[in-house]
């Protein structure tokens, strides 16, 4: 099998397929608000995730220095115990409240953030909930419409597998090349030559690409890299 057939092929898949998946992601609005509903929650809830591992994080920093200032209190007040003159005494008593006020600057900020651990975890914890909630009448809905659209379920099943198919025939170094001008040029990687111009971006095609084009029934075009063929008439 020669490339051109292939491409051509794939094309076609490919278009087929971006036909049958716009009806299929066209929900109908009950659908779409569930849908729309779903993406909300789990997108609240990965972020709910990613900050409370960063709180997690701070809270064991917090956790490390508390203990340290607490260490420092404790042997501030075995000093005012052990202190046996009344100058020493103050001396001993003005460092324990020295060190009970560092403890404090550090205890106060750690403790807010327990609470904002534990007011995100119990957010977490209703919003998971509802995303199973949502998540089953997404499904419940979306069976039903998939089983409305179930020629068009069929065809993306059967083109999916052609597509694998022809990917396969085609190897890896070409078919990267067909990916990426498929991803760059709006879905379409291979366009007919029609009045010597490229259909893909309307630009002329110099008459000896065109030449080119006659001889090996295949080029790229110069301005926007699609593959160029004939058109299936001439
Ligand atoms: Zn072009």
């Amino acid at each position: 099998m020669s490339v051109l057939p292939i491409l051509q092929e794939l094309q076609s898949v490919h278009d087929n397929l971006a036909v049958i998946q716009r009806d299929l992601n066209n929900f109908p609005p009950e659908l779409a608000t569930l849908d729309a509903d779903l993406k909300t929650t789990q997108k609240r809830l990965s972020d709910i995730a990613k900050t409370l591992e960063a709180l997690e994080t701070k809270r064991q920093e917090m956790s490390k220095t508390l203990d340290q200032a607490q260490n420092l209190e404790d042997s501030a007040r075995t000093s005012v115990k052990a202190a046996k003159q009344k100058v020493q005494y103050a001396a001993a008593l003005r460092d324990l409240d020295a060190r009970e006020r560092e403890r404090n600057a550090v205890a106060r900020p750690m403790k807010e953030t327990e609470q904002r651990i534990e007011a995100l975890k119990a957010e977490s914890i209703e919003l998971e909930a509802k995303e199973i909630k949502l998540q089953g009448e997404f499904n419940d809905y979306h069976a039903t419409f998939l089983a409305e659209h179930e020629n068009q379920v069929v065809a993306e099943k059967r083109l999916t597998i052609r597509r694998a198919e022809l990917e396969q025939a085609l190897g890896s170094s070409e078919l990267n090349r067909f990916n990426r001008i498929l991803q760059q040029r709006q879905g379409k990687a291979l366009v007919a030559v029609e009045g010597g111009t490229c259909t893909g971006c309307r630009t002329k095609v110099r008459s000896m690409v065109l030449h080119q084009l006659k001889e090996t029934g295949m080029v790229s075009c110069e301005s926007c890299q699609r593959y160029l063929m004939q058109p299936a008439n001439s």
